[in-house]
């Protein structure tokens, strides 16, 4: 990324906004001009009293006029001024802000258009993305504000505080051009040398707050192992860092602060030396108050060049984080590739023929696979964790593209589908990450935005959980994510009801249910199970047991396919599974309690 390339990116974004910057600029370069006016003022004041007094007749009128002129121009350009810097910083605020939302809304609509294969990339992962986009959106709004309303008029300013000066006396002038060199050198060695600092800092404060962030999530941890002192020790280096880092920057920054108000000092004794010289030897049109007129345009000269510093440093900012933002927002290659077809209605007969599949960061998760999947059947996936479960059913919803083979979907490949419109149609209840921050019932209506609350109560009580929610404070109103993570899953459960699919997909809905939940959720599912497709990803025995066909899975190999009591009598993954959940339950105990003190569950 360099500067050019840059400006180039972030114009466009400016674009909408060019009349802000234009009114802007128009406003500051005004104030350019006024910020001139108390030198030029005070020189002719000066020449005037000073005039009065060598004339020895003290015509008291006229020194009166002179002070209410003086005192005309200096409030009313006062007035002007303060206006003009309302309305610049206004101005200028307004479009900073804006082209930062518009940046941030930019990055967050193209993300969403962006395949899954994006988000598993190491460099994108959660905490990374977000912290680049944040930086990126702040440091390049900065930028704008100094491409488009600081730079010009900071040089416009200086500049023209030149100009009068040389055009007042030419030696003068170029006595203030010498020095101003001096003076940006030494700002940008300034920036040099701060910037690794800088860089350090922003990566220590990123540290410390996440620190903060990690103790917090974790404090049940923390103090059951009574690990308090190792966190706090953890804490202290990172501080004890920081601080020697913000000592450093800070003393760099006072001594080269010292030797800029030094060199402008020095500037101010020379031009002073030299305009009294040529007061004295009477040269032409130096008078007395040329003398205050040039040190007032001198610091003219090298205030704006003071802030040239803030500027580079946070151009070199933008150079860095730029790329990583626009990497982000200009991943055009990146985009979900979405077919046309709409059928009318979805059957639900899914055909994976010969499946390979590698996850972006090179995990060959999924080996020829085939299966046949059903409508109006429930269809288990079985297999140890890691076995590629879920990565089919990622494949079925087109998360993934597969490597090789096909999928088809009613006798159409998955590719030709409306991307959309397949998810319309599909209904999936993961293990976890599916609680948004809002309410219960903005959290079920997320199934079907348009449904109406008798709906989403519907739901609620399809998926045992209504109860359980009018017992709270709140209601539907409640906090979604104070809800256990039981409660959590059957909100889930409720909005996949809700969205009333003809496809449905569960991975290990059952997961963190008790087991009256883990049977009532069972009857719900069984309910709905009719002309619909149904793939259950389960370790519980009896949703296994009850599946219509199952695919036994090991190292992302289908190893045996069959309905459930063939498949144990053939032996091998299933049968261990099997054998091993039976084992884990106790049965032999289980049924002997049963069978001594039970009132017929068993046998009912
Ligand atoms: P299961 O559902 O049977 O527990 P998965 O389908 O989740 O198994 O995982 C199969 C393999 O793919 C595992 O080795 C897992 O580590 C890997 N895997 C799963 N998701 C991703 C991902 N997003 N990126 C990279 N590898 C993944």
């Amino acid at each position: 990324m360099n500067l050019i390339l840059l400006f180039k990116k972030i114009s466009s974004f400016v674009r909408p906004y060019r009349w802000l910057v234009l009114i802007t600029l128009i406003l500051t370069l005004i104030g350019s001009f006024i910020a001139q006016i108390n030198a030029v003022v005070l020189d002719k004041t000066v020449d005037a009293i000073n005039n009065l007094i060598i004339s020895k007749t003290l015509v008291w009128s006229t020194a009166a006029k002179i002070l209410i002129i003086i005192s005309i121009v200096l409030l009313g350009k006062e007035i002007l001024a303060a206006f003009i810097t309302y309305a610049q910083n206004f101005f200028g605020e307004k479009m900073r802000i804006n082209v930062s939302k518009d940046l941030s809304q930019a990055v967050i609509d193209k993300m969403l258009l962006y395949r899954m294969s994006f988000f598993s990339k190491k460099d994108n992962e959660t905490g990374k993305l977000q912290t680049r986009i944040d930086q990126g959106v702040s440091s390049l709004s900065s930028t704008v504000q100094n491409f488009f309303i600081d730079l010009l008029p900071l040089f416009m300013s200086s500049v023209l505080a030149l100009i009068l000066m040389f055009s007042a006396n030419i030696y003068v002038g170029l006595t203030a051009l010498l020095i101003v060199p001096i003076y940006i050198i030494i700002t940008i060695r300034q920036a040099n040398r701060l910037r690794g600092w800088r860089r350090n800092m922003r990566s220590f404060r990123e540290q410390k707050s996440h620190g903060v962030m990690n103790i917090i999530e974790s404090i049940n941890v923390i103090k059951s192992f009574n690990r308090e002192e190792i966190e706090s020790d953890k804490q202290w280096d990172l501080q004890t860092q920081f601080t020697d880092n913000q000592m450093l920057v800070r003393k760099t920054s006072f001594y080269f602060d010292g030797l800029k108000t030094f060199v402008r000092q020095v500037g101010t004794v020379l031009i002073i030396i030299l305009t009294a010289y040529l007061v004295l030897i009477e040269y032409p049109g130096m008078t007395i108050g040329k003398i205050m007129y040039h040190v007032m345009l001198f610091s003219n000269v090298t205030a704006p060049i003071t802030q040239l510093q803030r500027i580079f440093d946070q151009m070199n900012d933008a150079l860095i984080y730029a790329e990583g933002f626009f990497d982000i927002l200009d991943a055009d290659g990146e985009i979900e590739e979405s077919g046309k077809f709409r059928p009318r209605q979805i059957e639900g007969n899914f055909e994976i023929c010969n499946v390979d599949f590698t996850y972006p960061n090179g995990t060959k998760a999924l080996h020829n696979i085939d299966m046949k999947i059903e409508s109006g059947k429930i269809t288990a996936l079985v297999g140890l964790s890691g076995a590629g479960k879920s990565t089919v059913l990622n494949l079925l919803v087109k998360f993934y593209n597969p490597d090789s083979g096909t999928i088809k979907l009613d006798g159409v490949d998955l590719r030709e589908y409306d991307t959309h419109f397949l998810r319309e149609n599909i209904g999936m209840v993961l293990q976890k990450n599916h609680i948004f921050d809002g309410s219960i019932e903005e959290n079920i209506r997320y199934g079907n935005p348009n449904a109406t609350f008798e709906d989403v109560v519907d739901a609620a009580q399809k998926a045992y959980i209504y109860d359980q929610i009018m017992a709270l404070p709140q209601g539907f109103n409640s906090k979604a994510q104070l809800l256990s993570g039981g409660q959590q899953q059957r909100i889930a459960i409720a909005r996949m009801f809700l969205k009333n699919p003809p496809i449905i997909f569960l991975d290990e809905p059952t997961a963190s249910l008790d087991a009256i939940a883990t049977e009532q959720i069972k009857a719900s599912i069984d309910a709905i199970k009719k002309n619909r497709t149904v793939i259950i990803i389960s370790h519980s025995i009896s949703q296994i047991i009850d599946s219509d066909i199952i695919y036994a899975m090991k190292e992302g190999r289908v190893e045996q396919s069959g309905d459930p009591d063939s498949l144990y009598k053939m032996g091998g993954v299933y049968k261990e599974i099997v054998d091993a959940s039976a084992r884990s339950l106790n049965i032999d105990k289980l049924a002997h309690t049963l069978d001594q003190n039970g009132d017929g569950v068993l046998f009912d």
